[in-house]
């Protein structure tokens, strides 16, 4: 899950790739390291954050118009200086950068060990770089073995994924890029490029893009840029406009990403739903499912694939489908899906979410579901983005760049693209009449105005936060619709304050969980009104017999649990199927608080990456 970002051109490389790499760290950031080339190359290297790259350049030659850097996030070997991307071939004619795993890393190893190769890393990255000198140095005699084609030669024997920068010591004006499994961009500016695992680094400089397709390789160099397949077959570069905006991706005065992404839910939600559903008219379409609308009318099933907070929308997703179209819905974590031997008939309907459409392991399980002969479809957030371009139909979340690596408005977005799809079926397959249609568009509009009065009152939801900030557990409790959300807020508390916490149905409670209930143990209830409220209410009395401390996001003007809790929440009257995206606030506020007095660096918490693209 590394962030690649690399530079060809007439300006200085460097800036521009520590101001890329910055804009990259969510990615990945153990260690980061940089290569620039002026008729030579400078490596510099280290274990840590792209800062402590920039004090290790301090005073150092920093000159060069090509170069490339990596922010790491570690798959084979600890996170060291020594480990710290880039890496030199043995004989120094090759510097690569590489997002992904070379699964055959061990046996590619062995052969070049046979052939007299050390190694100075322990990464499968390093093996690569050798592994490309061994063939061009190999083909050298007499021969114009060009770099290209050592690549070329070098990739077909791997078998993995990889995003990759490379720079080989013979052709300084030169720089290649290949790409299978991991994201690359490529960025043509007037008489530059640039490379990046996505487009923030390229946005500053140009709205022009190549999204590169898997087993591309790009040659960039005074010529221009040529890109071809492994099969050494050339492609037609699709160039894309992009729409994103610099200030998008910037913090606008808030203290992190995390805040930032949590306050503009209500907007990531009205651009979610805008063009598509109309209040005045009643009407809603998503375009992105025109091809394949008679199919999910008719549907059998519906299987959800996803993984960590978008597996969580998946299951918000699941009680929507069955409750608005009656249609069998399950859903399953991508990394279970594709390991075991699932049932796909031919007709079912796939679909994947993933915010960022590169979800290793969602990709995967999307490639499985194909070959069985399954619809499949993708709810991702970056257009672009590998899943997208996998699936044959599908709804983006316009929720825009997320960059904190705990996901806020992504699932919001996601939760409503599912409630617009569970809706816009049932009312085809008449699972929801027109009135019950109508209801449920006039509350779907009203969400983003509810959410706001929901931050407007993130002053009470800090203090509440402040007095359970030393908490060791936790426990979130929900029922229906409300589970999932439970999921979701003990996800975000554990990614990023490191306090353990659980998620539960609130009825399983007393089949476990209530053992761990002491005077110490914080107890978040989600105890919005609706058809099982009552026993909500018993949950809490149960808890509060323990001692616990209960913490309750209750619907406005309830009287009965504020009387019975030790603090609550109140949150708008919704629809009970709507309510994950009202309750699910309170709770990022509340980790996003707990996190901040723990002093935990929020947007990047230990050990996470923001865009899983190994499985
Ligand atoms: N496998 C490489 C390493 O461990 C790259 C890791 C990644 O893309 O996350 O350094």
């Amino acid at each position: 899950m590394c962030g690649i970002v690399g530079y060809i051109g007439h300006r200085n490389a460097y800036d521009i790739l520590i101001k890329g790499l910055k804009r990259l760290e969510y990615r990945g950031y153990d260690s980061a390291g940089i290569a620039l080339s002026e008729n030579d190359y400078r490596v510099y290297k280290c274990k840590g954050k792209v800062s402590d790259l920039e004090n290790q350049t301090k005073d150092k030659d920093i000159s060069g118009r090509i170069g490339m850097g990596h922010t790491r996030w570690a798959t084979h070997g600890e996170p060291t200086d020594n480990n710290a991307h880039t890496h030199k071939s043995m004989n120094g004619k090759f510097v690569i950068i590489h997002n992904g795993i070379i699964e055959n890393y061990a046996k590619l190893k062995a052969g070049l060990q046979k052939e007299g190769y050390k190694f100075e890393s322990e990464t499968d990255t390093e093996i690569l770089a050798n592994l490309i000198e061994f063939y061009y140095m190999r083909n050298q005699n007499g021969t114009s073995f060009s770099p290209e084609e050592a690549v070329r030669s070098a990739l077909k024997m791997v078998e993995g994924a990889y995003g990759l920068v490379i720079l080989c010591e013979d052709y300084p004006d030169q720089m290649i890029a290949a790409r299978k499994g991991s994201p690359l961009v490529i960025g043509i500016g007037k008489d530059e490029y640039f490379i990046a695992s996505d487009a923030t680094p390229i946005i500053e400089y140009t709205n022009s893009v190549i999204y590169l397709n898997d087993d591309d390789i790009a040659v960039i160099d005074d010529k221009g840029l040529s890109l071809k397949n492994l099969k050494n077959i050339p492609q037609k570069p699709n160039v894309h406009k992009i729409s994103l905006e610099l200030s998008e991706i910037e913090k606008n005065g808030f203290d992190h990403y995390m805040l930032k992404e949590i306050y503009e839910q209500p907007k990531a939600i009205r651009d979610t739903y805008r063009g598509r559903l109309n209040f005045e008219s009643k009407f809603l379409r998503l375009g992105g499912l025109h091809n394949i609308f008679e199919d999910l009318k008719g549907a059998k099933r519906i299987i959800i694939i996803a993984c960590g907070t978008s597996w969580h929308a998946g299951l918000v997703g699941e009680y929507l489908f069955e409750e608005f179209t009656r249609i069998p819905t399950e859903v399953e974590y991508a990394s279970e899906f594709r390991y075991r031997k699932p049932i796909i008939n031919k007709g079912d309907i796939v679909i994947a979410i993933s915010q960022s459409g590169e979800t290793a392991d969602t990709l995967a399980a999307i490639q499985l579901a194909k070959e069985a002969g399954a619809i499949v479809m993708g709810v991702c957030n970056v257009v672009g983005a590998s899943i997208p371009r996998e699936t044959i139909a599908g709804v983006f979340t316009h929720a825009g760049p997320e960059i904190g690596v705990a996901s806020t408005k992504a699932f919001t977005a996601q939760v409503t693209v599912l409630t617009m799809m569970a809706m816009s079926i049932g009312l085809a397959n008449n699972g929801l009449t027109k009135e019950e249609f109508t209801e449920l568009v006039n509350e779907l509009y009203a969400i983003p105005e509810k959410i706001e009065k929901i931050l407007d009152k993130s002053e009470k939801i800090k203090e509440i936060s402040d007095k359970i900030s030393n908490a060791t557990n936790s426990l979130y409790l929900g029922r229906g619709y409300l589970f999932p959300v439970a999921l979701e807020g003990a996800l975000k508390l554990k990614e990023i304050s490191y306090i353990h916490a659980e998620g539960y149905p609130a009825a399983e409670m007393k089949h476990g969980p209530i053992a761990l209930i002491d005077e110490k143990m914080p107890v978040i209830v989600l105890a919005t009104k609706d058809k099982s409220y009552d026993k909500i209410v018993s949950n809490i009395q149960e808890v509060k017999a323990r001692k616990g401390v209960i913490i309750a996001i209750v619907t406005e003007g309830d009287t009965t649990i504020k009387n019975m809790a030790d603090y609550v929440i109140e949150v708008p009257k919704s629809d009970f199927a709507l309510a994950p995206l009202l309750t699910v606030v309170p709770l990022q506020l509340m980790s996003y608080y707990i996190a901040v007095n723990r002093g935990c660096n929020v947007d990047q918490p230990r050990n996470l990456a923001k865009s899983v693209t190994v499985e």
